[in-house]
């Protein structure tokens, strides 16, 4: 565009493949071949880019998608609701802006926030239609994802039909599907005795493990779900109003839900959260990369809504990385 440095529009372009060749073997491969970390930092020179000439937050840019295109192994589905990604924090401050543009945006007291952990999986949409599971799918790309029912149908947390009163007509429910950190030890210790290419982290190892086009493979794997969304719920009495009713409705319905989320009043109670799983982060059987902050109200949540990737009434706080996934790294690609 006219008047931008040549440099910042070839660095912009630099990144973008950068970034989509990543997402391609991230998402689409499970096979990164670059930390986390050098990811975000490539994330955030470019949104920095695009702050300084926004010009160049052209909506192809890696700054306005979710995931990755979907595989050609899958059957395409297409999702009720867009499925999105989240905004992170890393440090205070950031989490101090997230908090002070939704008290702004809400109209009047936003309430109280729901703290939970940011599992390190791949998220799945449920659908149950009067109870029965009839579809699970991968993110994908947000509006588009992958069709892994039968694969889904193996993990052993999922209830193919739900229980109780107040079965929903129709309920698209969120997840993650994640390998404990056992899980995944064992897992790459198999593929090592195998001389197969091992998995960079427990989360790759629950994707690549999930999206076999053999499901009887991902029956071996030891994967778990633990819900942490909906996208719609139709039906089965009164809607609930907060998402900390979500879960309670979602666990009577017989779906797995965590035990270690927390509702919370204000900043003091969001740090109050992040500091003690920074200090107990090993202390789940899976492992976390940060924790998840909701506005827990969901008209709150409706009025804030999403931008083009996220949602703005959640945000989520990153702990630093830690040494082992990039030692394990460098030994995948070692092989
Ligand atoms: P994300 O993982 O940062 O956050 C969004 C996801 O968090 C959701 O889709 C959901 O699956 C998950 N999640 C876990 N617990 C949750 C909870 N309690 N509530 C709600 N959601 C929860 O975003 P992303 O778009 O999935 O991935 C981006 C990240 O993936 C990057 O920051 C980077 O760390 C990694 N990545 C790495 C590479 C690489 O090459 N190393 C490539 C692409 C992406």
């Amino acid at each position: 565009a006219e008047g931008m440095p040549v440099t910042a529009q070839t660095r912009h372009a630099e990144l973008a493949e950068l970034i989509d060749d990543a997402n391609w073997r991230y998402y689409v491969l499970d096979a990164p071949t670059v930390s986390d970390s050098q990811y975000d930092a490539w994330m955030r020179e470019i949104q920095a880019l695009e702050e300084e000439h926004p010009e160049l937050r052209t909506p192809d840019s890696p700054t306005q998608r979710v995931g990755a295109p979907v595989s050609t192994e899958f059957t395409e589905v297409e999702h009720l609701q867009r499925m999105e990604s989240l905004d992170n924090a890393f440090q205070r401050n950031q989490l101090e802006a997230w908090l002070a543009r939704a008290e702004k945006l809400a109209e009047g007291d936003p309430g109280p926030y729901l703290c939970e952990l940011k599992i390190d999986g791949l998220a799945v949409a449920l659908v149950y239609e009067h109870g029965r599971l009839v579809r699970a799918a991968t993110r994908g790309n947000g509006r588009t994802g992958e069709d892994v029912t039968p694969n889904v149908r193996t993990i052993r947390d999922v209830p193919h039909r739900l229980t109780g009163d107040g079965v929903p007509d129709l309920l698209e429910v969120r997840g993650e599907v994640f390998l404990p950190v056992e899980g995944f030890k064992r897992l790459n210790e198999q593929l090592l005795a195998a001389g197969k290419p091992l998995f960079a982290n427990p989360r790759n190892s629950a994707a690549g493990s999930l999206r076999q086009k053999d499901p009887r493979v991902t029956a071996q794997r030891e994967l778990h779900l633990i819900a942490h969304g909906f996208g719609v719920w139709q039906g089965g009495g009164p809607a609930p109003e907060t998402q900390s009713q979500v879960y309670e409705r979602l666990r009577e319905l017989g779906l797995p839900v965590s035990d270690l989320y927390q509702v919370v009043d204000g900043l003091d109670g969001i740090l109050g959260y992040i500091e003690h799983y920074r200090a107990h982060r090993h202390e789940p059987a899976y492992e976390i990369d940060g924790v998840v902050v909701k506005v827990d109200r969901l008209s709150v949540q409706r009025e804030l809504g999403s931008t083009s990737r996220a949602p703005r009434w959640a945000i989520a706080y990153k702990y630093p990385p830690e040494e082992v996934n990039t030692k394990l790294l460098d030994i995948q690609v070692g092989v």
